[in-house]
């Protein structure tokens, strides 16, 4: 990497490091996830300010260092997301959000588009805290998926092709099933299979809702899909 690198970023965890560092997970634009140090970013006057806590949009200068770590030398604030900090909420949907980027792009491949609907997803959190709903943190995971290029089957059967009696889900098969294929299968009801399909085509600041037997039905399809497909396990969004 030649010369410094210049990037919009947001931060996924800032972890304490040393007597007055941070070790910043950062997830960029065209430099997918990034992990970055920021020196003396712990002290009262340090150049940094605040900026480098987790949820902020920032512009960041990145050097290239010794390690395999770069080197934050500058950064300014895009959006700081302060107000999603006021509910416990929204601060949760915000930080299961940047858990599961950081699950399901790890690496440095850029995914311009992930960046855009995580800046959204928090974006919103700011906004108005109805968006901490778990209908809208279901629809984010959705939409996340369907970025790393796995998509739900809903329009027929994952196994067979059939479009009626299409009554079950299946994370192996990758989709929806019918009756036929059912086996390997938990049963999704019509209002959790309207809910996947309203998620997917509509954008995030309208994510559909539903009462909590449905929101779960939802949950494990998305759970279930990414494990067999992205082999990584979400943390889970509604409480047990
Ligand atoms: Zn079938």
């Amino acid at each position: 990497m030649p010369g410094p690198l210049k990037t919009e970023a947001i931060v996924l965890r800032s972890i304490r490091y040393g007597e007055a560092d941070r070790i910043l997970h950062l997830y960029t634009p065209d430099y997918g996830r990034l992990s970055a140090i920021a020196k003396g970013a712990r002290r009262s006057r340090s150049r940094f300010g605040a900026r480098l806590e987790p949820f902020f949009h920032v512009r960041a200068v990145l050097h290239e260092g010794r390690s395999d770590l770069l080197t934050v030398t500058g950064v300014d604030t895009v959006a700081g997301h302060g107000r999603l900090r006021e509910h416990a909420a929204t601060l949760d949907a915000a930080a299961r959000a940047c858990d599961a980027v950081s699950r399901l792009f790890e690496t440095a491949d850029p995914h311009p588009e992930v960046f855009r609907l995580l800046a959204n997803e928090l974006g919103l959190l700011h906004t108005d805290a109805a968006h901490g709903r778990p209908g809208n943190g279901l629809a984010f995971r959705l939409k996340l998926l369907l970025a790393a290029g796995i998509v739900p089957q809903l329009a027929a059967c994952a196994v067979c092709g059939e479009t009626e009696h299409l009554r079950g889900f299946s994370g192996a098969a990758g989709g929806v099933v019918c009756t036929a294929c059912e086996a390997a299968s938990f049963s999704l009801s019509e209002e959790a299979y309207r809910f996947l399909v309203a998620a997917l085509g509509s954008p995030l600041s309208e994510a559909p809702d539903g009462p909590e037997l449905i929101l779960r039905q939802v949950e494990r399809a998305i759970g279930e899909i990414t494990e067999h497909h992205a082999h990584v396990r979400l943390r889970p969004l509604l409480a047990a």
